[in-house]
């Protein structure tokens, strides 16, 4: 192998991977077709390593093998839950290990993926908030993710991947410089409809308005967890930054783009955030931009001495919002015994597309 750091084909965008499988293959006098050969075993086929793409000679293996990487994590332990969820805990190649989880509910399998190794954004109710912030991902070893669970779920017998949530580790808006890529590889690289596909912040404004640029029709879940700045401040950091005025802007651009859909994250935390008066600002704010609202129970996380809401209190709640005109969907919590539910690794699984 030589020292040059070897491209690694799972960050590069298709075009840009077919141009780069060209000019090499070119360059070794061999025919065009040898780069869809290799781009179809990445992008439909299952081959973890060179030696699996069988159609190729071994001569163009080992070349290939010398230029170019597929990044893609390496499972340091998976968890099964007794109702379906599996998380993985990956290894990236420099020892840094993220999260993510699959979430069976027939007929979808929603894959939750991290796009950050830990957190800068410091929400008070969330475990990788507290754990600080270790790198960004590359656009490949996010799309990776996807690449390995994939492997994963087909050979469990639990069928193909349907839908994506960014709501693993990390604040997606951050890494923009990876998630812009990663969102093309997965939908025009790997076939992933757009629609199928959540990008979730906590209202990173700029991000915002990048993403209501592309013409695809990707989701956004916003991480609202309180419908007035005031309690919005003590919960999530940002809002001093991007306070929630500026945030319902960028939504409101968000959905003039046109065709694209929001949800609300809502994380109903007993006592802090779960009273029945802030139901009609709450309602207010989804009305405005057409927003569907998830409430989840929270997830009690080392840190604070908080506890979820009570299941009634969620269900007043829930027939408020939806008494105002919001349609409003309960999260169950899915994989708590394996601690799939530490936060940002629980069910969206339900949400539609
Ligand atoms: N950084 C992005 C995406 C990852 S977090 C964001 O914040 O949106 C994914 C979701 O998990 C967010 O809605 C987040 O608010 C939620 N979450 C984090 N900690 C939680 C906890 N302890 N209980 C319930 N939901 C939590
Ligand atoms: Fe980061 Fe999201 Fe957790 Fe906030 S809730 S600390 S943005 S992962």
């Amino acid at each position: 192998m030589s020292d040059s750091p070897r491209t690694d084909l799972l960050s590069l965008e298709p075009e840009a991977l077919h141009e780069t499988l060209a000019a090499h293959f070119r360059g070794r006098g061999q025919p065009a077709y040898r780069a869809r050969q290799v781009a179809r075993w990445l992008y439909q086929g299952d081959a973890a390593t060179w030696d699996e793409m069988t159609d190729l000679p071994l001569a163009e293996r080992a070349a290939l093998a010398e230029a170019f990487a597929i990044a893609e994590p390496v499972p340091e332990r998976v968890a099964v839950s007794r109702d379906g969820t599996v998380k993985h805990l990956w290894r990236l190649h420099d020892g840094q290990l993220v999260e993510s989880v699959l979430i069976p509910s027939p007929p979808r399998l929603t894959l939750c993926i991290s796009s950050q190794a830990g957190c800068a954004m410091g929400c008070t109710f969330c475990a990788t908030g507290w754990g600080g912030f270790s790198r960004q991902l590359t656009p490949g070893e996010i799309v990776g993710q996807f690449r390995a669970s994939r492997r994963w779920a087909e050979r469990e017998g639990m069928g193909p991947v349907t839908n994506i949530v960014y709501m693993g580790m990390g604040e997606p808006l951050a890494n923009r410089k990876a998630l812009h890529p990663s969102l093309t590889i997965l939908n025009r690289g790997f076939g992933v409809g757009a629609r199928r596909i959540t990008v979730s912040t906590v209202g990173v404004v700029p991000g915002i308005l990048e993403l209501a640029e592309r013409p695809e029709q990707f989701r956004l879940a916003l991480s609202l967890h309180a419908p007035e700045s005031e309690l919005r401040r003590t919960l999530i950091p940002l809002e001093k930054r991007h306070p929630l005025p500026e945030v319902m802007e960028a939504l409101e651009r968000f959905n003039e783009a046109g065709g694209k859909r929001i949800t609300f994250e809502y994380t109903m935390i007993r006592g802090v955030n779960d009273a029945l008066e802030l139901v009609p600002s709450l309602a207010e704010l989804a009305r405005r931009v057409g927003a569907f609202v998830n409430l989840i129970p929270y997830n009690p996380i080392p840190y604070r001495e908080w506890e979820p809401s009570s299941p009634s209190r969620i269900r007043e709640f829930a027939g408020a919002l939806e008494a105002r005109g919001v349609t409003v969907a309960v999260r169950e919590t899915r994989g708590r015994d394996i601690d799939a539910a530490c936060g940002q690794l629980r069910a969206h699984a339900t949400e539609g597309g």
